[in-house]
């Protein structure tokens, strides 16, 4: 059965402008009403729409998140960066890191990505940390060494998980429309909640899925325990089929 509690994180990548923000209205008032106001509904648009979104959200049931950071936690001649004190004051509580895309076009190694965990934990931004494998890594059946990686380094040092959400995503599966078989993304799960428990024992660790997920696929993947809801992309733009994601999830 469906969890009663499900993320649905929106993020809009190098998307967006003031009218997608005007056009969330309708996310906003299904949010609102008693049937999903349990769930955690999430936008994360780019930088420059962070205060505007926040502004429009802020007496609802919607947060908003960044969609990444620079390493360094402090104020510095970084020039074109934002860290984490700086989205923080937009209104944000969220933020993703450890994006395949900022991991494959940006160099971010997990090294870095450990230090933007480390600074949005320590401004109290709760964490959307992305992990996933290649198709090389899939094909080479090298995915779980690669999780394990990505999640042992990209953890390291850190006590609290409290305020972190882990976003499996098969870096295969973005933007693509293909969508892993439903036992290869249950044994993935299964083994990302089994690292992050030998890292830290008895958290219960929250898992979405994220990767072409639509109006069509939302019902099929929601219905996989181990999901704790999704992180989607393109068709997030899209009120309309962000918010039919959300309900077919539980009809
Ligand atoms: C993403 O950007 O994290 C993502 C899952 O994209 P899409 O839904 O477009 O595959």
């Amino acid at each position: 059965m469906t969890n009663n509690n499900m993320f649905f994180i929106a993020n809009w990548k190098m998307y967006g402008n003031t009218g997608n923000i005007i056009k969330s209205t309708t996310v906003i008032k299904l949010a609102n009403t008693k049937k999903y106001k349990n769930h955690k509904i999430i936008y994360c648009p780019p930088y420059t729409l962070l205060n505007a979104f926040y502004k429009k959200v802020k007496n609802s049931n919607i947060s908003i998140g960044a969609q990444n950071c620079h390493a360094n936690s402090d104020f510095g001649a970084f020039t074109g960066s934002i860290n984490t004190k700086l989205i923080k004051s937009t209104g944000a509580k969220y933020i993703i890191i450890g994006h395949s895309e900022n991991r494959n076009n940006n160099d971010e190694t997990n090294l870095i990505i450990n230090k933007k965990i480390k600074s949005a934990l320590s401004e109290n931004l709760k964490v959307v940390f992305c992990i996933g494998e290649k198709l090389s890594d899939k094909k080479n059946k090298n995915t779980y060494n690669v999780l394990k990686k990505q999640l042992k380094i990209g953890l390291k040092g850190i006590k609290n998980f409290n305020n972190i959400i882990f976003a499996y995503e098969p870096v295969w599966s973005i933007g693509t429309g293909i969508i892993p078989k439903r036992t290869e993304l249950i044994r993935n799960i299964n083994n990302v909640i089994k690292i992050i428990n030998k890292l830290k024992k008895s958290i219960n660790p929250k898992i979405l899925y994220g990767g072409s997920v639509n109006p069509k696929n939302a019902k099929e993947l929601a219905q996989i325990k181990e999901i704790n809801g999704f992180l989607v992309g393109g068709a997030s733009l899209n009120a309309k089929k962000f918010i039919d994601i959300i309900k077919k999830t539980y009809n």
